[in-house]
């Protein structure tokens, strides 16, 4: 049965503070910036921040999917801004961010499902802010290899794209998604000349140890080199239940097991987000 709160203590979270947070934090509110990390309230705030990692997300605030651990309202989605890529770009500048991770919703309901808004955002940011690293966190885009070699041709530092879960249970948290099509995504990714590919899984929706373990083994084996592993938390009533609540005991050793497996870094604990020290991802 579903687990109750209250949350254990190793998930509770400081509020972020720091002059750097702060500083940002009175940017973000002038200029109206669109980060996730203010609008998901990551708990990882004043860390990354004070780090000069931030996420924006692009195509706009509604997803044509609607998996069922995300926050992320699902719709008609918006037009698209074709000024978007300039005001990543932008905001970007203004808070100085060394490291950016740029990620979207998923547009199936666009022809090219968003990828030359995707290739023109990383050209702007680019052109502006030409020591800034980044990380893409991008849809599946169904699989469509034209389409991901929109990214692959702008060669971003980090291109990562979530599995989320283990295949047993792909289908009950991303509906529209498939196990062996987002492996293949990555393995695309890499063997098509991006030096850094990343995934990342939640933990707590029901998975056993030898189905996380098997999930990182298909992994390694489209020679992913980052994974993060983190606490499932439900958004809200309407989203899957957490189903257990793992202990730093438990992502300690996944960590080992990753590390043993060869991948380059390995990010396991309660409060792991996928960008979450994405800037040591480089390296
Ligand atoms: Fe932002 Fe990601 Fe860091 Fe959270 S983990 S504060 S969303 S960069
Ligand atoms: Fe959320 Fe991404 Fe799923 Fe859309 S595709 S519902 S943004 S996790």
């Amino acid at each position: 049965s579903p687990v109750r709160q209250p949350k254990p203590k190793w998930l509770r979270v400081k509020l972020p503070t720091g002059k750097k947070y702060t500083e940002l934090r009175g940017l973000v509110d002038k200029y109206d910036l669109h980060t996730i990390c203010t609008s998901g309230s990551c708990p990882n705030m004043g860390e990354c921040w004070s780090e000069g990692t931030a996420t924006f997300m692009i195509l706009g605030n509604i997803c044509t999917r609607s998996c069922g651990f995300c926050g992320v309202k699902t719709g008609r989605p918006e037009t698209v801004d074709w000024e978007e890529p300039e005001k990543v770009a932008r905001s970007i500048k203004i808070m100085a961010i060394k490291h950016a991770v740029i990620t979207s919703v998923d547009r199936d309901d666009l022809k090219d499902m968003g990828t030359i808004i995707w290739g023109e955002t990383v050209k702007a940011i680019r052109r502006m802010n030409p020591d800034t690293t980044l990380e893409t966190l991008i849809p599946d885009f169904q699989g469509r290899e034209d389409l991901l070699d929109r990214i692959i041709d702008v060669h971003p530092e980090v291109v990562s794209h979530n599995m989320e879960t283990v295949k047993r249970l792909t289908r009950e948290v991303r509906i529209q998604a498939k196990y062996e099509r987002s492996l293949g995504v990555l393995k695309y990714l890499k063997d098509n000349g991006i030096s850094r590919t990343k995934s990342g899984i939640m933990l707590g929706l029901g998975e056993t140890e030898a189905e996380v373990i098997q999930t990182l083994k298909d992994l390694r084996s489209v020679h992913l080199d980052i994974v993060t592993i983190g606490q499932y938390l439900q958004p809200s009533k309407k989203h899957l239940p957490v189903k257990q609540f793992i202990t730093p005991d438990q992502f300690k050793k996944y960590e080992e097991i990753g590390l043993d497996m060869g991948f380059r870094h390995v990010e396991s604990g309660a409060l792991v987000r996928s960008s979450y020290k994405a800037q040591k991802h480089l390296t």
